[in-house]
């Protein structure tokens, strides 16, 4: 059973304010990674971010969570958590100090930012892991830790990089339901880049499909279906399939 430390998670619905990116543009030197890019997501919404890798989906993230500045047009974003593509877990903390990490680092004590992650290790199935260091952790495992150190920032804005894209098939499965249980008990404002087109579908109200460098708006799919969602519903393939076909990939 799960202690009832629960901290910051279980305020209610913490969602602050939308996102908005208008006509943005990011270039490394010569290389155009973003161009003329817009973007809205709404508070409570859960937008996925799809396109082919290198279209600047990353670098999309990073000028959402501040940490870089597009060189044309705006970003208004709530303060975010980001996850960044690789699990960015210190080798040297145990599980639990990774959990506990942003509160840590938000001024909690050792103890208190321990108790509160503890909260949460046994929904989390992480029950029995607290002292493993991440390399002992299976790679869906890592993934769980890293997540449930962005939700624990307690801002109102995720930014997930590809959270699942190093698993295998089945693990995979298991995040992406797990991620949807864990975002209807605990709601946020979240931006999911995925390179999956089920995956987004599975999880987003909404998919934004970026073209191939430099990264345009290609279309916007609406996700009107109710959760929890099957990769078997026929309106789920259904939408997979138009997602593919915008992406101009046959199904
Ligand atoms: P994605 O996440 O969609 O795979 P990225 O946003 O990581 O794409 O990268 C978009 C493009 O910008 C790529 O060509 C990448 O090589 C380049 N890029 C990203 N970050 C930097 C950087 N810090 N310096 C130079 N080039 C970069
Ligand atoms: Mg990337």
């Amino acid at each position: 059973m799960q202690t009832e430390v629960e901290a910051p998670m279980a305020e209610p619905l913490r969602v602050g304010n939308g996102v908005a990116v208008s006509g943005v543009r990011k270039a490394y030197g010569d290389v155009v990674a973003l161009d003329g890019v817009d973007l809205r997501v709404t508070a409570g919404e859960v937008v996925a971010v799809v396109g082919p890798s290198g279209c600047g989906k990353s670098t999309l993230l990073s000028l959402v969570c501040g940490l870089d500045t597009p060189d044309a047009g705006t970003v208004d974003a709530p303060e975010a958590a980001l996850m960044p593509q690789r699990d960015g877990l210190l080798p040297w903390l145990s599980a639990l100090d990774n959990a506990a990490l942003a509160l840590r680092v938000g001024g909690a004590s050792k103890k208190e930012a321990r108790a509160a992650a503890h909260s949460h290790f046994v929904r989390f199935g992480l029950e029995g892991f607290e002292k493993t260091r991440p390399a002992a952790l299976s790679g869906g495992m890592r993934q769980r830790v890293a997540f449930l150190r962005t939700l624990l920032a307690g801002r109102p804005l995720l930014c997930l990089d590809e959270p699942f894209g190093a698993l295998d098939a089945l693990t995979r499965t298991q995040a992406q339901a797990w991620l949807a249980e864990a975002l209807a008990k605990d709601p946020r404002t979240v931006l999911l880049v995925t390179h999956d087109v089920e995956e987004a579908v599975l999880l987003a109200d909404r998919v934004v499909l970026l073209s191939p460098r430099p990264g345009r708006v290609m279309s916007v799919l609406d996700v009107p279906l109710a959760r929890p969602r099957s990769r078997t519903d026929r309106a789920v393939v259904e939408l997979r399939e138009r997602a593919l076909a915008a992406l101009g990939v046959a199904p």
